[in-house]
């Protein structure tokens, strides 16, 4: 893949200031960014990067907003949300890689690849969100996740650099990668951007894979609540569920302001209409604090938090966070 080109016309994407992100988020919650660019190509994606660490802002990578919560505050720096979709597919004998820029829709993508007789992604039927969130995070459902079909990943580095990562470079467990976990320690070096992902596929006949994702697409329907979310809020600890904890204490249907723990899925915070950043952070608090009084089991995040104060997303430069 020839990016020089792409890169050597980085052009600066439309800035808009103040603009409210509540708009690009799956909770419809977040307050305003001070910058934010929406990048079609790498060479945007460089430019808006570049112009962030020539001023100083810290930068929050956004894909489908599908997997945070954004302050009401919002953000004070650069918010880019990569929009790249190019895909190329190359048939191998027997097995296929599909190259595919980090802004394209996963769903969609497993989509497209099953439609045209791919096996690999078929798992990922109806989950939310961008290729770039679900490597940094190791998205998976229904049997499949990123860690186990992706091969290599581009990673732009802070200084301007593409890097290829194996698979084994990013560090994979469950729903976590060293991306997420380096974005967890306020003090360790500012993340990398992914640019894209290669995933090894395999040929199989498109019927079958039709069937396979409709039943997919029938479980989930029949699992998800409606309403705005951002899927599961927690992990699920070892051996149990964290929507089975929060049910067996007694918290579905406890409702702050607009948000609410969904009767249907007790790892489902609902915005039903207004809900602030704060209300859906005082559930999480109320069923951490309740599941750790009652079990005595501590739950873990799955979503980011963002605009809180702590380490969040993939910032450059950690510093001015
Ligand atoms: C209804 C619903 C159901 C869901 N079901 C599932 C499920 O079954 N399984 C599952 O795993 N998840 C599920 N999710 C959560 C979510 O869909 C996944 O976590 C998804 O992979 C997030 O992708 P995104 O593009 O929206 O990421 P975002 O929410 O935009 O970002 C998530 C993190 O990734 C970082 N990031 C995004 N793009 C890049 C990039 N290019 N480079 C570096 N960092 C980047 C962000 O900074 C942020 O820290 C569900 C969500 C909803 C709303």
């Amino acid at each position: 893949m020839d990016r020089s080109r792409d890169i050597a016309d980085a052009r600066l994407p439309q800035l808009r200031e103040q603009e409210p992100l509540a708009r690009y988020t799956g909770w419809r919650i977040g307050g305003p960014a001070r910058y934010m660019a929406i990048a079609a190509s790498e060479g945007e994606l460089v430019a808006a990067l570049r112009w962030a660490i020539e001023r100083e802002l810290p930068v929050l990578m956004l894909g489908g907003g599908t997997n945070m919560l954004i302050s009401d505050q919002g953000f004070p720096g650069l918010v880019v949300r990569y929009r790249a979709q190019m895909q190329q597919l190359e048939d191998l004998d027997g097995e296929a890689r599909l190259y595919v820029a980090a802004g394209a829709p996963m769903a969609g993508t497993a989509r497209r690849m099953s439609s045209q007789g791919y096996r690999g992604l078929q798992w990922a039927e109806g989950l939310p969100g961008t290729i770039g969130g679900a490597v940094y995070g190791n998205a998976g459902c229904y049997g499949g996740d990123v860690a186990s079909q992706l091969t290599r990943a581009w990673m732009l580095q802070p200084d301007g650099s593409i890097e290829v990562w194996d698979v084994e470079r990013l560090g994979y467990g469950y729903r976590t990668s060293v991306l997420k976990a380096q974005a967890a320690e306020a003090s360790g070096p500012p993340g990398p951007v992914v640019l894209a992902a290669e995933f090894r596929l395999v040929p199989d006949n498109p019927q079958v894979l039709r069937a396979e994702m409709e039943a997919i697409a029938l479980a989930r329907r029949s699992k998800t609540p409606g309403g705005s979310s951002c899927g599961s809020v927690f992990k699920n600890p070892p051996g149990d569920a964290a929507g089975r904890l929060i049910e067996a204490a007694g918290l579905k249907g406890l409702r702050v302001g607009g948000a609410i723990i969904s009767e249907k899925h007790g790892n489902y915070i609902i915005n039903q209409g207004g809900a602030s950043a704060k209300d859906v952070l005082a559930l999480i608090d109320l069923a951490r604090e309740e599941v750790l009084r009652q079990f005595g089991v501590a739950l873990d995040l799955e979503v980011q938090l963002v605009g809180f104060g702590g380490a969040e997303g993939s910032l450059w430069p950690r510093s001015c966070a």
